[in-house]
């Protein structure tokens, strides 16, 4: 994919110390990893499925945006080796004023005063106590990433950050994100750094409405969005959705069928994300990566696998070489399989590091079924049908 050679760049480094962002012996900076274990502490309670009053007798759960989610997929990097040969880069917490890139005044003032007893910061998106400073804390993380790129301490970054953020809009959060953590960042590279063009490819499940939103109206930011089709929100997502004004044509919509699996996701990228995100040639590529397409997501259906994620970031990284210098910052969205998503998590950041000494390959814990499963090996019809319709929108602005 004309990425540069990895497995002599990655640095190595004596166990527990950060890495020198300084060392360029190896002629390649490393690959990036933002975590902080504050991000731990955001705490989302209970919950009952949906509509509370519909279902007096059952007792709530541990809810589903939990920090098993991202506290596992670290505990795997760690245990793999994997996050001792990249470059830790710590997060900090976005300011008001980059919050306000996206975020309304009162949006911000509000979520700091729900900070102070817990709450709700939107359409079912729980914020518990001293929940702000961790919120900006995922914000900053994401900007942390970027900036480690941008001024070339690393070649490409992983944010592991926590609350998620692409449902949350300007003025409310959503769907468990309070800030929106891609369209922070995004907006920090070009104001911060000078980035002209940006790609943002969102593989959640969900669709990413708030980073839509944000850049509807703005042809410097393609967003291109992969998606089970009618999910979540309602309404959103559509491949008709092409963003307005001098924006338009750079909203891509991919909707796809439940189950369309990783040969579907890969069709999806040879159609349309590859072409598409070739034509637009970014300056910077982000990735609000969702891992709640695996085939075990309590929220999804489209059963994706560890090889579907490594294959999804391999075409990410040859996306981004080829304009971008390689600069590709992947930020997690969702994921709500604690005992699947961290390891999708982890094959996309082993992917990113590439075959480094030291790194132990994680294996595909649903063993030989991930690769059994027709929609690992075949394009299903009612998914090449999703292509063909998303392919005849995308055809008026870009040519496949
Ligand atoms: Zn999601």
């Amino acid at each position: 994919m004309g990425q540069p050679a990895v497995a002599g760049g990655v640095m190595s480094q004596p166990e527990g110390s950060m890495a020198d962002p300084t060392d360029r012996s190896g002629g390649v900076p490393g690959v990036g990893l933002v975590f902080d274990d504050r991000y731990l502490t955001h705490s989302t309670g209970l919950a009952l499925i949906d509509d509370r009053e519909g279902y007096p007798f059952a007792e709530p759960v541990p809810h589903v945006s939990g920090p098993a989610l991202v506290g596992r997929a670290k505990h795997l990097l760690d245990l793999a080796g994997i996050s001792d040969r990249m470059v830790r880069v710590a997060a900090y917490p976005a300011a008001d004023e980059a919050l306000a890139s996206y975020h309304t005044p009162e949006y911000i003032e509000r979520v700091g005063a729900l900070s102070a007893t817990g709450g709700d910061a939107g359409d079912g998106t729980p914020l518990g106590r001293g929940g702000d400073r961790i919120a900006r804390l995922a914000a900053g993380g994401a900007m942390a990433a970027v900036d480690a790129m941008m001024t070339d301490r690393v070649r490409a970054a992983y944010a592991l950050v926590r609350p998620p953020g692409h449902h949350a809009m300007a003025d409310r959060g959503m769907g468990y994100c309070i800030y929106n953590n891609a369209v922070v960042a995004a907006r920090h590279a070009q104001r911060a750094h000078g980035v002209d063009k940006m790609l943002v490819l969102d593989w959640d499940v969900h669709h990413g409405n708030g980073t839509q939103d944000a850049f509807a109206a703005d042809p410097t930011v393609l967003f291109l969005s992969l998606h089970q089709e009618d999910l979540y929100p309602p309404g959103w997502g559509g491949f008709d959705q092409v963003g307005r004004g001098p924006g338009e044509g750079f909203t891509v919509n991919v909707p796809l069928p439940a189950g369309t699996g990783n040969r579907g996701y890969r069709e999806a990228f040879v159609r349309i994300v590859e072409p598409v995100a070739r034509q637009f040639a970014p300056d910077l590529v982000i990735v609000s990566a969702g891992q709640d397409g695996s085939v075990v997501d309590p929220l999804g259906r489209m059963t994706l696998t560890t090889g579907g994620y490594r294959d999804m970031t391999t075409q990410m990284m040859g996306i981004a070489a080829e304009s971008a210098a390689g600069r590709l910052v992947v930020v997690q969205e969702g994921g709500y399989a604690p005992t699947y998503a961290p390891y999708c998590t982890a094959a996309i950041v082993e992917t990113l590091v590439g075959g480094a000494e030291g790194v132990e390959a994680i294996p595909e814990p649903y063993g030989a079924r991930a690769t059994s499963m027709p929609p690992s090996r075949e394009l299903g019809l009612d998914a090449d049908r999703a292509l063909e319709l998303a392919v005849t929108t995308v055809r008026r602005y870009w040519d496949l």
